[in-house]
C-alpha cells in the first residue's frame, strides 16, 4: 500500500506546551514521514528541540494562528489536528480557540485535545496508510 502524507497541525497552550513536545518526541519515528504546522510560539519549542523536524511556522495562536489552522481546514488543507488545550486557564482568544475546534467539528477532521487521544488517532492503520 503507499503510504500518503498527511497535513498534520500542531498547537498546545502554554501550561501544555511540555506535553506535547513529549508526545512529539515519543511518538517522532511514527509520524516523521507526514508534513507539519504548528502556531509560532509551539514551533519554537518543538524545533528548538527537534531540529530536524520540519515544521511549517504559523502565526502565534493568538495572533491569528489559531485562524489560519481553521482555514486550511476548511480549504481541505489539514488532514489532523494536535491541539493540546489548557483545561485550567481561561485563554484570552479563546473565541478563536472556539472556532477552531467548530472548524474540525464541521469537517470532520480528526482532533486531538490530549496525549491519550492523539495516541489512539496515530495507531489507527489509516494514519499510517490514509485512503487520500
Ligand atoms: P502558540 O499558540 O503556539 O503561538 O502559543 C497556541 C494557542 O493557540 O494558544
Amino acid at each position: 500500500m503507499a503510504e500518503t502524507c498527511l497535513n498534520i497541525g500542531l498547537v498546545a497552550h502554554d501550561a501544555m506546551k511540555a506535553t506535547l513536545l513529549d508526545w512529539v518526541t515519543r511518538n517522532k519515528s511514527i509520524l516523521e514521514k507526514h508534513r507539519f504546522c504548528a502556531t509560532g510560539t509551539t514551533w519554537k519549542v518543538l524545533t528548538d528541540i527537534h531540529r530536524d523536524m520540519k515544521i511549517e511556522r504559523l502565526k502565534s495562536g493568538p495572533m491569528g494562528g489559531d485562524q489560519q489552522l481553521g482555514a486550511r481546514i476548511c480549504e481541505g488543507k489539514l488532514d489532523v489536528l494536535i491541539f493540546f488545550q489548557d483545561p485550567m486557564t481561561a485563554q484570552p482568544h479563546d473565541v478563536d480557540v472556539k472556532a477552531l475546534v467548530r472548524m474540525s467539528t464541521l469537517y470532520d477532521i480528526p482532533l486531538a485535545c490530549n496525549p491519550a487521544t492523539a495516541d489512539l488517532i496515530i495507531t489507527n492503520p489509516a494514519f499510517a496508510h490514509p485512503a487520500r
